[in-house]
């Protein structure tokens, strides 16, 4: 085993390397930076990028990160592990999903593999797959729901090639979305691009700010670790769910501003049947404006839990099963 490098890290094998991958200076001179952990193995095995907060207002992913870079132990490392715990760090400075920067805001999500000569975004999106995201032989993609939606843990996928990774995630990670309806522009597509198995993880949300932000990150770092031992990089049997349920998500937007008001048994993971309502929006004097109703049979995958609500923004999300 040679040493690793990846920008300013360093890691000798059986030890871990902090540094930085630069990206483009800002108006101060001060440099745009990807922080980047490695923990390089003793003994060859995969390479695995695990990469979060590419929306910048979502926080469980970075904690992840961080938490496998102090936990994982490189003397007992197959391959290489590489934890990016914020991509699009302007955005993460103003606690917000894109980056104000931008002449456009760009979301991140829906642009990758980015562009060397475009926005700001999409320079930072260029290097961070042209430098890190090149290296890997598995991609995860870390989110949550913002700053506004709280989601039950569930794991997507695109592209059959990412199948097998989706379901490494095991332990309570039972449900998987297949196929966003974004486009080639996240992270999944733009793995597509250079045929590396890639999913995103999705759990938990509402800006870190409730008691369910340590559970989400314990769920996630649970579901990485199981992908490490699947794959022969870390010992150990990985424990799976017995059967999984995939599913096609809606997100449902609302028709009115107002304030939303779940129905009293609303609950993630619910499963609701076609016609059961599930939220009102009201307006200031109580009256409903709109009653939010499932389209079809569907377990409750994610809910706005941020009152105020504009018309077009997301209320619920909801998994319509496609198979077991
Ligand atoms: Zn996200």
């Amino acid at each position: 085993m040679e040493k690793y490098s990846l920008g300013t890290a360093c890691a000798e094998p059986g030890t871990t390397a902090f540094g930085h991958v630069p990206v483009v200076n800002r108006p101060d001179g001060t440099m745009i930076k990807l922080p980047v952990i490695v923990v390089h193995g003793t003994q060859p095995g995969p390479t695995l990028v695990v990469g979060a907060c590419c929306h910048g207002d979502e926080h469980e992913g970075t904690m992840s990160v961080i938490r496998l870079g102090q936990t994982l132990d490189p003397k007992k490392l197959k391959g290489t592990f590489i934890g990016v715990p914020v991509i699009n760090v302007p955005a993460f400075h103003n606690m917000r999903r894109g980056n104000p920067y931008d002449l456009y805001i760009l979301d991140m999500n829906r642009i990758f593999p980015g562009r060397p000569d475009g926005f700001l975004t999409e320079r930072i999106a260029h290097v961070y797959f042209d430098q890190i995201i090149s290296r890997a032989d598995l991609v995860i993609d870390l989110h949550c729901g913002a700053n506004i939606l709280v989601l039950t843990e569930h794991v997507c996928y695109e592209r059959p090639e990412s199948l097998e990774l989706a379901k490494a995630v095991g332990g309570t990670w039972d449900i998987l979305w297949k196929g966003a309806p974004f486009g080639s522009g996240t992270t999944m597509g733009g793995c597509a691009r250079y045929g590396i198995p890639a999913i995103g993880l999705e759990v938990g949300g509402a800006g870190g700010r409730f008691d369910h932000f340590e559970e989400s990150i314990g769920k996630m770092v649970h579901g990485i670790t199981n992908v490490m031992k699947h794959y022969g990089m870390l010992e150990g049997t990985p424990d799976v769910p017995e059967k999984y349920t995939v599913v096609d998500l809606l997100q449902m937007p609302c028709n009115y501003g107002g304030i939303v008001v779940p129905e009293p048994d609303f609950a993630l993971r619910k499963r609701v049947k076609a016609g059961d309502k599930l939220m009102r929006i009201i307006d200031f004097f109580g009256r409903e404006l709109e009653e939010i109703r499932a389209p079809f049979d569907a377990v409750v995958t994610g809910r706005r839990v941020y009152p105020v609500v504009h018309a077009g923004e997301w209320v619920v999300f909801l998994g319509r099963e496609t198979e077991e």
